[in-house]
């Protein structure tokens, strides 16, 4: 039995590890675009698959797919769920939940959305949306003292009010209220990630009385099976031995 586990999120490392100590055949995948991916147990391939016609041709070497990346890459999702589905293999949707709602926290549908919150609310936002979405901030917050939070520095030039912090989490309560403190943020933007690693911030805003711009997460989509944790993940794949 061979699986293709489509990753990029710590659920999908703590899967590869459980599947590799459980003998399983299990490739992870990753799209590349972080300059030092932190790499899972086993076997890594890299890079995108070539759309839905690339990962259909991927599939002849799997018998199943699961598909454990992060909450916000839907478009990988939703050609995992075409793939598999015009080659008829078993597709499992890991997808750890979404914080648990605070009310004092205003939620946006949109990452354009959000900056026209965090322009509301603040003068010197704090965002942590990934490199990828901070193009959607600029019109609305050209002129804020921007504090960008990101992995790998984008390859687009940011306003020169904006200041770019690399790092990557998982991080603390302590590092994370110095950042803040440090940067004088006003408010935070966020995605509704989910998870440990990039939660301190969101008790540092709660410390600091910062207020909060969470993103919501896209729809899931109907046709996929979801699970929402690895535990059950592992045992889904098992089952199919
Ligand atoms: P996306 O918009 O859903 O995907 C865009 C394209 O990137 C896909 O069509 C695919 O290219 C390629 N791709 C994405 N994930 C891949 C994977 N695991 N293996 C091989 N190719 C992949 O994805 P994204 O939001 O850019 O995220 C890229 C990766 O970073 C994902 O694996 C995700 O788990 C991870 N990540 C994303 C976020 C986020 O906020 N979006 C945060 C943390 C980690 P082809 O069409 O050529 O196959």
């Amino acid at each position: 039995m061979k699986v293709l586990l489509l990753g990029g999120t710590a659920e999908a490392r703590e899967l590869a590890r459980l599947l590799v100590d459980a003998d399983v055949d299990v490739t992870s995948s990753l799209a590349g675009r972080v300059a030092r991916p932190r790499l899972p147990v086993g076997r890594v391939r890299i890079g995108g698959f070539g759309g839905v016609p690339g990962l259909r041709a991927a599939l002849a070497d799997y018998d199943l797919v699961v598909d454990a990346t992060h909450p916000f890459a839907r478009g990988m999702s939703g050609n995992a769920l075409e793939a598999c589905a015009a080659e008829q293999v078993p597709l499992l949707r890991l997808e750890r939940p979404g914080w648990e709602p605070d009310p004092a926290w205003r939620y946006a549908a949109t990452h354009d959305e959000a900056a026209a919150l965090a322009a509301a609310l603040g003068e010197r936002p704090f965002l942590t949306v990934g490199r990828q979405e901070l193009g959607r901030f600029v019109p609305r917050l050209r002129e804020f003292a921007v504090l960008a939070r990101v992995v790998d520095a984008p390859g687009t030039v940011l306003p020169p009010n904006w200041r770019l912090l690399t790092s990557r989490g998982p991080y603390t309560l302590d590092g994370d209220l110095e950042v803040m403190r440090e940067h004088g943020s006003d408010v935070l933007v966020t995605k509704d990630s989910g998870g440990s690693y990039t939660w301190p911030k969101m008790e540092a805003a709660a410390v600091l009385g910062v207020p909060v711009v969470v993103v919501s997460r896209p729809e899931p989509d109907p046709r996929a099976s979801v699970v929402d944790a690895v535990g059950p993940a592992l045992g889904w794949v098992l089952s199919h031995r």
